[in-house]
């Protein structure tokens, strides 16, 4: 088989591999993608980045790819505009331990993670953790003649490997505009040139993550730790490196030159890029102001938002675009998202619950062609660049088929039972494996149990007792019990 990944590369064998490094059972896949920089709560934005390759990883596995998925966590080294230290200026401000930021942030992002229903990455390295890695990296970069030392820091020599290779290669940009309009946080004077970034930086005296190396007490520069964590566990040559649009320069630039300069390989075979999710047209970020919290959305409780909308309807709405589209956030395009939704887990349901049966049906080749052809059309789109919105459009003229059945006008005998088993599979496959929606219960248990004690209130002024006592059992049932008060009908549940 093969797939379409990015825009123009093919996809179809296995990845190579480090020679000491543990062999995964072939055919299989390694993953890299950018996590977050855990010094605050993952917004939208965020959440869509890591739901695209959450599907992808997702798409790999259900076709029988083994995958070894790594996300990292940033505790260290990603600067904020002003040039500090992000974690560390969190500390700063709220007081507390960097590591106190980084766990609340994490543990934020993991529950986010879990409502979305993603499936977690078989490893998730920190930046901390690999400090002993970084430093060899930065040692072995000095060695080649790619880095240099300057007033206690470590710079990569941009100038340098671009005479030997080519910098600015993924993101097509020329060395030259890109020294023009480059903005300095890293240490402007010591550098030998404005493109030149850390690999280690010398901590400032109040700077509180610091660590002890020949250079100076300081910390690694961000881009280094996704060189070296994804090289540890995925081999020098790898298959998917992924991020959201906005790391492919300069960060991933800085990890392929970083990759280049150390082991003389670019680490992934394709980069693939997320598009950015938009509000009115201006990307989600926190620092524009213009951000979602997850909860926010889930909850409605945002003076942006008319309702709020479950975690299924935002997977939705974000997987009926394709990853490297933008997507633009309105009200308007959530409530779309809801009924389709809505639409496709009641197709889900039903499904679920259906079999094949003989019935007066004669079977009709074209009803059988036609269901294969949706079936094919599901890979086929996921095979394009992991296409999750035309799988989306499949899956509903599935979801036509499927209705028509339940009622009938459609018969079993006329599609055919190897059809309808293949549509059975496929469709709830992909809908639920691969897309990774699942039926969710949007329904307010308190009120239909009011609606009910409604009826049982009713049946009982009506001296009704054989419905009093069915509604009884039928709660019961439930685990609740309706409890007869003075004036009133309470309910509890059952102990
Ligand atoms: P950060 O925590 O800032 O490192 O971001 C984590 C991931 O989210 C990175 O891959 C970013 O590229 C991605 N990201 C940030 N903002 C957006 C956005 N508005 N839309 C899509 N992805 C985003
Ligand atoms: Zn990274």
């Amino acid at each position: 088989m093969q797939i379409k990944v990015g825009k123009l590369k093919v996809f179809n064998s296995l990845t190579r591999q480090k020679e000491d490094f543990q062999p995964l059972t072939p055919p299989f896949v390694g993953m890299y993608v950018c996590g977050p920089t855990v010094y605050s709560n993952v917004h939208l934005g965020n959440v869509r980045t890591f739901l695209s390759f959450d599907v992808i990883n997702r798409y790999l596995r259900y076709i029988g790819y083994k995958v070894r998925y790594v996300r990292n966590i940033t505790d260290v080294g990603h600067l904020s505009d002003t040039g500090e230290d992000k974690i560390s200026k969190k500390a700063k401000l709220d007081q507390l331990e960097p590591m106190e930021i980084v766990q609340m942030y994490s543990n934020d992002f993991h529950h986010v993670m879990s409502q979305f229903n993603t499936i977690p990455p078989d490893i998730e390295p920190s930046a901390i953790g690999h400090l002993m890695e970084q430093i060899e990296m930065t040692r072995k970069l000095i060695e080649n003649g790619y880095a240099y030392e300057s007033n206690g820091s470590v710079y990569f020599d941009v100038g340098k490997y671009n005479k030997a290779h080519k910098y600015g290669i993924l993101s097509g940009r020329n060395i030259e505009d890109l020294m023009s309009d480059t903005r300095d946080l890293d240490g402007g004077a010591d550098k030998r040139n404005s493109l030149d970034f850390a690999l280690w930086k010398r901590a400032d005296p109040d700077h509180i993550m610091r660590w002890k190396t020949e250079w100076s007490d300081g910390f690694p520069g961000w881009h280094l730790e996704c060189s070296v964590m994804s090289t540890k566990y995925l081999g020098e040559a790898f298959d998917i490196h992924g991020g959201g649009m906005d790391l492919k320069f300069p960060h991933h630039e800085c990890e392929i030159a970083q990759n280049v300069g150390t082991y003389g390989k670019s680490g992934a075979n394709y980069w693939l890029h997320t598009n950015m999710l938009t509000v009115n047209g201006q990307k989600m970020s926190k620092s524009l102001g213009n951000s979602f919290l997850p909860h926010e959305l889930i909850s409605g409780n945002h003076e942006l938002l008319d309702r709020g909308y479950s975690p299924m309807t935002i997977r939705f709405f974000i997987l009926q675009s394709h990853y490297a589209s933008t997507l633009d956030f309105s009200n308007v395009a959530l409530e779309a998202a809801r009924r389709g939704y809505v639409r496709l887990s009641n197709g889900m349901r039903l499904i679920e619950k259906m079999k094949w049966k003989e019935d007066e049906g004669k079977l009709d080749e074209r009803q059988s062609e036609q269901i294969n052809k949706f079936c094919e059309n599901c890979y086929h789109a996921m095979n394009d660049d992991f296409n999750t919105a035309l799988t989306i459009g499949h899956l509903f003229n599935m979801v036509k088929k499927i209705n028509s059945l339940h009622t009938r006008q459609l018969k079993f005998g006329e599609i055919g039972q190897e059809a309808f088993n293949r549509m059975k599979d496929t469709f709830l496959g992909f809908s639920r494996d691969v897309l990774g929606l699942k039926v969710e219960a949007d329904v307010n248990y308190q009120s239909l149990i009011n609606t009910i004690l409604g009826e049982y209130k009713d049946a009982k002024y009506n001296r009704d007792f054989k419905r009093v006592d069915k509604l009884r059992a039928e709660l019961k049932a439930e685990g609740i019990v309706a409890k007869d008060m003075k004036d009133k009908i309470e309910w509890a549940f059952e102990e």
